[in-house]
Order: C-alpha cells, then structure tokens, then sequence
C-alpha cells in the first residue's frame, strides 16, 4: 500500500530523516511515536509531498511517487501524476485548518467540489454520511468558530474522508484538545479503523496506540528505532531508548 525506503529529508544541514523506511499494508493502523522533534511529522508530511525529500523512494499502491537514482538524484512523478498519487492520501492535522468562512458542510464538500469537480448534489449526501458517523449531523450549518476543538477535529476528519482516500495520516489529532475531548475524536478514529481504513497515526495517545495499532513505530533522531506489535513494543520494549522514553510518558 505504501512502501517508504531510506527515506531522507534535511532542513539546511539539519538531518531530519536519516533513511527511515515503512511498508504500511492495506488495512492496517500504524501508530508513529517518539520525542518532540524526531521528525515524525515529517516523515508524515514526506509522504504526501508536503515536503519534498532528499534521498529514498516513496511508492502508494504500486504507483512511485519519487525516487532516487544510484547517483543520488531525486526525482518526483510528474506533477499531475504525483498529485493523483497523494491525493489518494487523506491528512489530519494537530491544528485542524478548517476553512473559517465556510459551514461545516461547505467545508467537507470544498474539495470534492474543486479539486475533484464532484457534483454537488452527489457530494452532499456523502458529506451528510460522514458527518452523521462522526456524530455532527446537527451542526450542519455552523460555522467553525462555534464549534468545540473536538467537534472541530471531527470536521477535519469528515473533511479527508469526503475525498475517498484510501489511506489516512493523522499527525497528533488530539494533542490541540482537552482532554475531556480527545475521547470523542479518538473514538472517531477507532471506528475508522474497525471499517479496515489503512492508517498511520502520529499520537502521544500511548493507550490508543496500544488498543487500536496494529504496529507501533518508535522514532528518535530521525531514525525508526524499534518497531512491533503494540504488546511487543510497550510491553517489552528490546532498545534502550524505546524504554527511556516509554518510563517518561508513563
Ligand atoms: P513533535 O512531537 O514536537 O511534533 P516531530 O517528531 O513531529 O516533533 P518534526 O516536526 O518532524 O518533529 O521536526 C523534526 C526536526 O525538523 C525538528 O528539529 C524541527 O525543528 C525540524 N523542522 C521541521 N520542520 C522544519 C522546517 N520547515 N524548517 C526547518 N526545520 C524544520
Ligand atoms: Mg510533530
């Protein structure tokens, strides 16, 4: 489904991805977590081609996205291919950038509309579908700025899915939240999963990682450092760091 290899990415002379690589399988959730600044955003926003990489290749179902020669030079599909690619990507961010001038069903149909050209009557009764599963059929009409962080995240979330992706990237959709809210978006989440989304979620939510990943992704310093099932991983992490940093969440 998606196949990252020896993925690198620097910011001047920062290395922020020092050849990380993933295979995510069809259906199945991977949790990413890891200290503040171990590039696991940009990993995610790698992916996508939210930035561009310096090294690796990247290939979603099939289709090479980017690679690299042996001589080290990186090259991109061409622009209408590689925006088809990533648009099969869908992405929730911590901050949940909905569109403030529009209501909620205006910001679920947006893209839909232009960047697919769906018609609209067809995409409203989608956009209302998604909305009832993430439990805002009855704020329809308001607009983000009367809406709580979760409800708000929830949007975000019928927003990406309005655009039928078949993969979804989460980069720490509750950290912006109260707590008493994440509950409702992580349960958003869950059942997404249930439905055999393929997912990869950048979290902090160390519980929901361990119930509802398939797979957990350590990263420190640019580096995948330990990966396993969620039992192997937080039960009997085998590296050092893994467990340093899993004893100061806890
Ligand atoms: P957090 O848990 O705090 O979100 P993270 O693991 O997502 O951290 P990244 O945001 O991927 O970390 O950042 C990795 C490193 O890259 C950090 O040192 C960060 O300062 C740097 N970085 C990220 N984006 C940029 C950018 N656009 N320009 C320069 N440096 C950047
Ligand atoms: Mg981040």
């Amino acid at each position: 489904m998606i196949s990252a290899l020896n993925i690198e990415k620097n910011f001047d002379k920062l290395e922020v991805l020092k050849g990380v690589s993933l295979e995510v399988f069809k259906g199945e959730v991977v949790a990413v977590i890891g200290p503040s600044g171990s590039g696991k955003s940009t990993f995610l926003r790698c992916l996508n081609r939210l930035e561009m990489i310096d090294g690796g290749s990247i290939t979603i179902e099939g289709d090479e996205l980017v690679s690299t020669t042996a001589e080290g030079k990186v090259a991109y599909a061409e622009e209408s291919q590689a925006r088809m690619i990533c648009r099969r990507m869908g992405m929730v961010f911590q901050q949940f950038n909905l569109f403030p001038h529009l209501t909620v069903l205006e910001n679920v149909i947006e893209a839909p509309l232009t960047v697919k050209g769906v018609k609209k009557d067809e995409i409203i009764p989608v956009a209302k579908e998604l909305l009832g599963k993430v439990g805002l059929l009855d704020k329809l009409d308001c607009y983000p700025s009367r809406l709580s962080g979760g409800q708000k995240q929830r949007v975000a979330i019928a927003r990406a899915l309005a655009m039928n992706p078949d993969i979804m990237l989460f980069d720490e959709p509750t950290s912006a939240l109260d707590p008493e809210l994440t509950g409702e978006v992580l349960k958003a989440m869950r059942q997404l999963a249930e439905e055999h989304m393929t997912m990869i979620v950048v979290t902090h939510e160390m519980s929901f990682a361990r119930e509802v990943a398939n797979r957990v992704i350590f990263m420190d310093k640019g580096e995948i450092v330990e990966q396993g099932d969620p039992e192997a991983v937080f039960g009997d992490p085998k590296q050092q760091r893994t467990q340093a940093f899993l004893n100061h969440m806890s």
